[in-house]
């Protein structure tokens, strides 16, 4: 399956800045297999789209307001992000669960969204560190996933790719093993199977994020079953990102 290594800037870097990072970013990842997807502040989404041309680099938002149109100030939906030219969006992300109380059912709302304009969407899922001491790890992943993929039909699934990002690895420099990656990557594998079927669920793409950089990127690309990584941090520095989007090419097949 192919590769995605997912930037999110979260509510970082001026448009131009953007503009400036993308001028570094886009020749040291031309030759690469893996596809690089960025979701980045809305503001900045059409004069990046517009930058990246038709380079094969993915441009995403961060959210999405479930709604279509209306009264919902300060909000942007999912038609408005696709008319600037995204083609993916974060949903669920914990900093939106967090500081914006978003509830799987919010999150299912907007993956409907997100469908029905044919935005890719990546949805991230992942266990607090409350969840992780009480041993509750597994049956929170399998909540918000089926939660947030309620009445969500299989030939959908090929527009969404899965984040595995564990709360407590976000921004901490604290990472779970491999093991425990590819064991939550087997849950959610099985959980997709149990739903739809299993070669529906071999077909999604599942990928890890938390408190990864340019040097641990090397043991992680060494889980055979995961898809690729979502970046917060490290994905700000493009030199950074850079090496971390070439090590899938690195990869022995
Ligand atoms: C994230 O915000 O999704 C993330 C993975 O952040 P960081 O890489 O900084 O832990």
């Amino acid at each position: 399956m192919k590769k995605y290594v997912i930037a999110n800037f979260k509510m970082n870097k001026t448009d131009g800045d953007i503009t400036k990072y993308l001028s570094t970013l886009m020749p040291i990842v031309s030759g690469s297999e893996a596809q690089v997807i960025l979701a980045l502040p809305s503001v900045s989404i059409k004069s990046a789209v517009t930058k990246v041309g038709k380079n094969g680099i993915i441009i995403a938002g961060q959210n999405i307001n479930e709604n279509d149109f209306g009264s919902y100030t300060g909000e942007i939906n999912a038609e408005m992000l696709k008319g600037v030219g995204a083609k993916a969006v974060l949903i669920g992300h914990s900093e939106r669960r967090t500081h914006f109380a978003e509830s799987d059912e919010l999150v299912n709302k907007k993956l409907f969204s997100a469908m029905k304009t044919g935005l890719i969407s990546i949805l991230c899922i992942g266990e607090t560190i409350f969840d992780k001491t009480n041993g509750l790890t597994e049956k929170t992943i399998l909540r918000q996933l089926t939660k947030s993929l309620k009445s969500i039909y299989a030939n959908e699934l090929k527009n969404i790719i899965i984040a595995y990002e564990p709360v407590w690895a976000i921004g901490t420099g604290v990472m779970p093993s491999n093991a425990e990656i590819s064991k939550a990557v087997k849950v959610i594998r099985k959980a997709l199977a149990d739903v739809y079927d299993k070669t529906i669920a071999s077909n999604v793409a599942i990928v890890y994020g938390g408190s990864i950089n340019d040097f641990n990127i090397k043991d992680i690309v060494k889980i055979s079953d995961l898809d690729g990584v979502l970046v917060g941090g490290a994905s700000l520095v493009p030199e950074k990102f850079g090496i971390i989007v070439n090590s899938f090419d690195k990869v022995k097949k």
